[in-house]
């Protein structure tokens, strides 16, 4: 039996197919009400579904918005830009709130340095290693509209998505 953190409620997470995970986002201007309200949705989704972060094309919102929650650094960046991706490049099996019940090796530079602003609207600039690393670059991904299906061969692509429709199908029985 394969038990869900969604029970009895909708996820608002955007799935794949959806438009919103293939929108570019747009800028904030201003952090107001309505921006923190969108990231205690985010946020609390990301909580939701165990993930180690989210971005707001996943929750429908195409605004350039991401939250982290690695290893004990947990982030809300406003605006964020990914400054460097460097060091070596890792294949790690990776996978996405957005494509659910699959993962595959995706090839990333172990170390990611990213700057944005907080809620208290102060800028920082966060560095990550391993898995931090490995999320920030697959958040600001999704802030250009890519998944990170994209970056794998046609071949690795193909039997991920023939995959997935067999996991949604179950889910779906
Ligand atoms: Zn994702």
């Amino acid at each position: 039996m394969r038990v869900t953190a969604m029970q009895g409620k909708k996820s608002p997470i955007r799935t794949l197919g959806d438009p919103a995970l293939r929108r570019p986002a747009e800028v904030v201007e201003t952090i107001d009400e309505d921006i923190r309200q969108i990231c205690r949705a985010l946020v609390e989704a990301m909580l939701r579904a165990g993930g180690a972060g989210i971005a707001a094309p996943q929750i429908g919102i195409s605004k350039r918005i991401i939250a982290l929650d690695v290893d004990g650094h947990f982030h809300i960046l406003i605006n964020p830009e990914l400054l460097a991706s460097e060091g070596e490049t890792e294949e790690t099996t990776e996978g996405c709130l957005s494509v659910p019940g699959v993962s595959a090796p995706v090839a990333r530079k172990t170390c990611a340095t990213v700057a944005g602003t907080t809620l208290d609207g102060e800028r920082i600039e966060i560095r990550g290693e391993g898995l931090l690393a490995r999320a920030i670059q697959h958040e600001m991904d999704h802030l250009a509209g890519n998944l990170f299906l994209d970056h794998l061969s046609p071949a690795r692509r193909r039997s991920l998505l023939q995959q997935y429709r067999r996991h949604k199908d179950d889910e779906e029985e």
